[in-house]
C-alpha cells in the first residue's frame, strides 16, 4: 500500500473569484469543485444575520442587499482605514478574506472527506510587505497553517513549468485578472523557477472593463429616453448593470455581438453591444497593460535580461479575443494561452507537494545521516560541501518514490527552487546632511529575496531607552527619496538596556524573507545586552483584534 505525504492546498484568493487544488496521487493538480459545483467561487462575502454567506448567492444577493454584501475585498487589502460594519460590528479585510478561504476550506472537506490544514496562498506579485501579511492573516483567521504566500505570476509559471520542465526558457507571465494586472519576467529551468523582474497595476482588471461597458449603457439609457439623471444612483440599477456588463463581457469573447437590455425607473431601453465598440471602448485600457509590460522589460534589460521566449496569458479576463491581440501586435509573438482561470491555484498546489515532499526528503536525509537538516535550499550545495552524501539523497529520494507512488524524477523536481523578487522598495526614515527628513531605501525593487540588511542605528542620548524606526515602501528605484514618495508601512520601537552611552551603535536586521515578508531584528553587540523590537502596523490586524476575529470565525456558520 502506498503511504501519503502531508496534504498542502494550493489556494487562489482572488479578487473576483477565488479557488483551491492539490495534488492527486498521480502527481496532477486538480482543482476542488465547491459545492455548487462549480471550480471558482466569486470572493463575495453576504452577511446575512448570523450567516455568512460567500460565493454564487452572495453575488447575487448583492443587488437585493447592497449593504450587506462585500466584493472586491482584496483590493482593501493592507488598508488601515477599511472597515466593514454590520450590526454594530466591524470587519477588516483579512477577517472578510478569511471568510472566503473558509468557504472555499469547508466545500473542499466536503468533497474530499479531508480536512484543509495546511495551505499554500497566492497573491499578486506587486503586493507590499503589509499586503503580503495581511493575506497570511487571512489564512490563519481561517485557522489554517500557512505554509507560505506565494506570488500569482509565479504560482502560474510553476504550473506551466511543471508541464514542460526539460528545456530552460524565460516567460512572461501576463497576468489580467478580475481587479488586478501584473506582468512577471521568470525564467524556468529544472533546477529552479526563478522571478527576474515584475511590475503592474493594482487598480487595473477585468472589473474595469464592466465599468466601461456600463458607463456607455448608462449613456445609452440617457440618449434613448431623453434623461440626464444618473441611474447608477439607484443601488439596484447600478448592481443589475454591473452583472450584465460583465455577462456582456464574457459574451463578447465568443460573440461578435450581445443583446442588453437595461431596466430603470419603469423604463426599459434594450440595444445591441458589438465587439468593436467594446474594444473602442476599453482600448485605453489594454494599452496601458503594455505600457507596464515595456515598462517591466525595460527594469529587466537593466538586469542583464533582455529577451524572453514566451508570452503565457493568465486570469479569467485573457479570455477577451483582444488581449492576445493586442500583445501580438505590440511584441511581435504569439502569446499562449494557459489554463487562465486555474493555473495559479493548481500551480500553489503544487508548490504545496513540493513543500511536502521536501518535508518529507528532509526527514529521510536526517534520519540516514544522523544530521539535523531543517530544510533544502540547494541540494547540489549541500552535497557538494559534503554535509550530505550523493548516496543519502538518492536512497531517500527512491524510498520516497517507492512509498508514494510518486515518480523518481518527480520526487527530484521537488527540490526545485523558487527565486522572487522583491516588488516594492522598503526603506527608512532619515535624515539627510541638510537634516532634511528623507527616505532612505534599504532594498530596492525588483531585488532577490530573501535577503538580510544590516544597520547600525545610534543612541542620540545618554541612557535613552527607545528607539523609533520608521520604515517605508515605494516603487521608486532610487536610494533617496521625499518622505512624500513613499507610504509608512510599518514602526519598530527598540527597547534598549538602560546605561547605554550617547552615540552607541544598535545594530539592526531587516530580514525581507522569501514570501516577502519584513522580520526585523536588533543587537546591541558591545555587551550582547537584549534589545527588544516592537513592530506596530495599523494596515494589519493583529494582538485582541486578531484573536477576536479568530474567534469569531470560529463560531459563525460559512453557507
Ligand atoms: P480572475 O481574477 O483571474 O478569476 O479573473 C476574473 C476576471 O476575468 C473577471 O473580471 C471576469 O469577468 C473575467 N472573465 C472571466 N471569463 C471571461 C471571459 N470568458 N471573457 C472575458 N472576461 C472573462
Amino acid at each position: 500500500m502506498t503511504k501519503s505525504i502531508k496534504r498542502i492546498f494550493g489556494i487562489d484568493l482572488g479578487t473576483t473569484y477565488s479557488s483551491i487544488a492539490y495534488v492527486d496521487e498521480y502527481g496532477k493538480a486538480v482543482i476542488v469543485p465547491n459545492a455548487e459545483n462549480e471550480r471558482v467561487t466569486p470572493s463575495v462575502v453576504f452577511f446575512d444575520e448570523d450567516n455568512i454567506v460567500v460565493g454564487e448567492v452572495a453575488k447575487e444577493s448583492a443587488k437585493l442587499y447592497p449593504n450587506e454584501v462585500v466584493s472586491f475585498i482584496k483590493r482593501s487589502m493592507g488598508e488601515p482605514n477599511f472597515l466593514f460594519e454590520y450590526n454594530g460590528e466591524h470587519y477588516r479585510p483579512e477577517e472578510i478574506s478569511a471568510y472566503i478561504l473558509k468557504k472555499l476550506a469547508q466545500d473542499a472537506r466536503q468533497q474530499l472527506g479531508e480536512e484543509v490544514t495546511d495551505v499554500v496562498i497566492t497573491c499578486p506579485a506587486y503586493f507590499g510587505i503589509n499586503e503580503r501579511e495581511a493575506t497570511r492573516k487571512a489564512g490563519e483567521i481561517t485557522g489554517f497553517n500557512v505554509r507560505q504566500i506565494i506570488n500569482e505570476p509565479t504560482s502560474a509559471a510553476i504550473a506551466y513549468g511543471s508541464i514542460d520542465s526539460t528545456e530552460n526558457r524565460v516567460v512572461l507571465v501576463y497576468d489580467l485578472g478580475g481587479g488586478t494586472f501584473d506582468v512577471t519576467m521568470i525564467a524556468i529551468s529544472k533546477e529552479a523557477v526563478e522571478v527576474i523582474c515584475t511590475g503592474g497595476d493594482h487598480n487595473l482588471g477585468g472589473k474595469d472593463w464592466d465599468d466601461r461597458i456600463v458607463a456607455y449603457l448608462v449613456e445609452r439609457f440617457q440618449q434613448e429616453t431623453g434623461t440626464n439623471e444618473d441611474i447608477l444612483d439607484d443601488p439596484d440599477t447600478w448592481q443589475d448593470l454591473q452583472l450584465s456588463a460583465e455577462k456582456a463581457k464574457k459574451i463578447l469573447s465568443q460573440r461578435p455581438k450581445t443583446p442588453i437590455s437595461i431596466t430603470h425607473g419603469g423604463q426599459r431601453v434594450k440595444l445591441l453591444l458589438e465587439r468593436e465598440k467594446f474594444e473602442e471602448l476599453t482600448e485605453d485600457l489594454l494599452d496601458r497593460t503594455i505600457d507596464f509590460t515595456r515598462e517591466m522589460l525595460q527594469a529587466a534589460k537593466e538586469k542583464g535580461h533582455d529577451s524572453f521566449d514566451e508570452i503565457i496569458l493568465v486570469g479569467g479576463a485573457t479570455r477577451m479575443p483582444q488581449v492576445s491581440e493586442h500583445i501580438s501586435k505590440a511584441f511581435g509573438i504569439t502569446p499562449k494561452v494557459f489554463d487562465p482561470d486555474e493555473a495559479v491555484a493548481k500551480g500553489a498546489a503544487i508548490y504545496g507537494w513540493k513543500l511536502a515532499l521536501n518535508d518529507d526528503l528532509i526527514r529521510r536525509i536526517s534520519e540516514k545521516t544522523k544530521k539535523n537538516i531543517d530544510r533544502i535550499e540547494n541540494i547540489t550545495e549541500l552535497i557538494d560541501r559534503k554535509e550530505i552524501s550523493a548516496e543519502a539523497f538518492r536512497e531517500a529520494a527512491q524510498e520516497l518514490a517507492a512509498d508514494t507512488g510518486y515518480t523518481l524524477p518527480s520526487v527530484e523536481n521537488a527540490l526545485q527552487r523558487v527565486i522572487n523578487v522583491t516588488s516594492k522598495s522598503f526603506g527608512i526614515v532619515a535624515h539627510n546632511p541638510h537634516n532634511e527628513e528623507i527616505v532612505f531605501n534599504l532594498v530596492l525593487r525588483n531585488t532577490g529575496v530573501p535577503i538580510k540588511i544590516r544597520k547600525n542605528f545610534y543612541t542620540a542620548a545618554d541612557n535613552q531607552r527607545t528607539v523609533l524606526i520608521r520604515i517605508m515602501e515605494s516603487e521608486t528605484n532610487r536610494i533617496e527619496i521625499p518622505l512624500e514618495h513613499a507610504m509608512d508601512i510599518k514602526t519598530a520601537v527598540l527597547h534598549l538596556p538602560s546605561d547605554l552611552p550617547s552615540d552607541f551603535p544598535i545594530e539592526i536586521t531587516f530580514d525581507l524573507n522569501e514570501e516577502g515578508r519584513l522580520l526585523i531584528m536588533a543587537e546591541e553587540t558591545r555587551d550582547s545586552q537584549k534589545v527588544t523590537v516592537e513592530v506596530d502596523t495599523a494596515s494589519v490586524i493583529e494582538g485582541e483584534e486578531f484573536e477576536l476575529a479568530k474567534l469569531r470565525s470560529q463560531r459563525l456558520v460559512v453557507h
